[in-house]
């Protein structure tokens, strides 16, 4: 087996001696295994991108959320599967699909091959593969200060919303759902993915292997509402509040008039407006 190994040496929980581990646990079993280490934004993208080029089996991810998202934008098409082995903050696409935060216990995942298919949204042309959002999440993601989050991990992202919470005026969203349905939100959160900012559960009712995106709309605004929102979530029962919109959907338009953010796997991405679908099947993922 030839693997392309993708490390983020700036991820949470990564280091080098890491890398260096996992390499050659993999070569203990017989496996080529070239190291690549992300230099920019987006270098993970470019670099999975070469392994068709490269003729290596798969690509394996040693990062989080932010540099696998980078990486399925390089994979997505080409057909090689990606593994995935969580060093990051969150690892929420690591939950989802089941695997370890044991490096070894993931590389073993890898090492077994079995894989399957999941489907992948498309936010503008840019694939993502937990969510995409817009309005209050957006805002605390694009807010964070990166020098604490290296420092204290997820707790920067508190501290973010805790001061997202004071100042932000939770303009309107326009959502439409397959070009027929249409709702206002203050907060649209469209998951491919059930996790959400680590063990919250977002979309309980979404599947990687279906042709949905699960959309919640959070209609009302305002600080307090936001507040009640956010205990709904934390307890389970948002999807359930009269004025949270759950759905399925295969297309979502956002749009407002005001200037509002989003986010996609977690990092800042751009202003509304935004066109959102979902290309079923697309990516090969090694699986437990
Ligand atoms: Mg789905």
């Amino acid at each position: 087996m030839k693997y392309l190994l993708i490390s983020n040496p700036v991820a949470g929980k990564n280091s080098k001696k890491k890398t260096k581990k996992i390499a050659s646990y993999l070569s203990s079993f017989g496996a080529e295994v070239s190291i690549e280490t992300t230099l920019y934004k987006g270098s993970a993208t470019n670099l999975a991108a070469q392994a068709y080029s490269r003729k290596v089996d798969a690509v394996i991810v040693l990062s989080g959320d932010g540099t696998i998202s980078e990486a399925i934008n390089g994979m997505a098409g080409i057909d090689v599967p990606i593994g995935i082995i969580p060093v990051g903050t969150a690892n929420v696409f690591a939950g989802e699909l089941g695997i370890s935060e044991n490096i070894y216990k993931a590389a073993d995942v890898i090492l077994r091959g079995k894989e399957k298919r999941i489907s992948l949204g498309v936010i503008n042309g840019t694939y993502f593969m937990l969510m995409a959002s817009c309005g209050f999440d957006a805002e605390v993601v694009s807010s964070i200060n990166l020098k604490l989050k290296s420092k204290i991990g997820k707790l920067a992202y508190i501290a973010s919303a805790a001061a997202v919470l004071r100042r932000y005026n939770f303009p309107e969203v326009n959502v439409c759902i397959d070009q027929r349905r249409e709702y206002k939100g203050s907060l649209v959160v469209i998951s491919n993915a059930k996790y959400y900012a680590g063990k919250f559960v977002m979309a309980p009712h979404a599947s990687t292997d279906d042709k949905f995106l699960d959309v919640c709309i959070f209609t009302k605004r305002g600080r307090g509402q936001m507040l009640r929102y956010l205990w709904g979530l934390f307890t389970k029962r948002h999807h359930k509040y009269k004025d949270v919109v759950y759905v399925k959907a295969r297309h979502v338009r956002m749009s407002s008039v005001e200037k509002v953010n989003v986010q996609v796997d977690g990092d800042p991405f751009c202003r509304l407006p935004a066109d959102v679908s979902v290309v079923p099947k697309i990516l090969r993922v090694f699986c437990p």
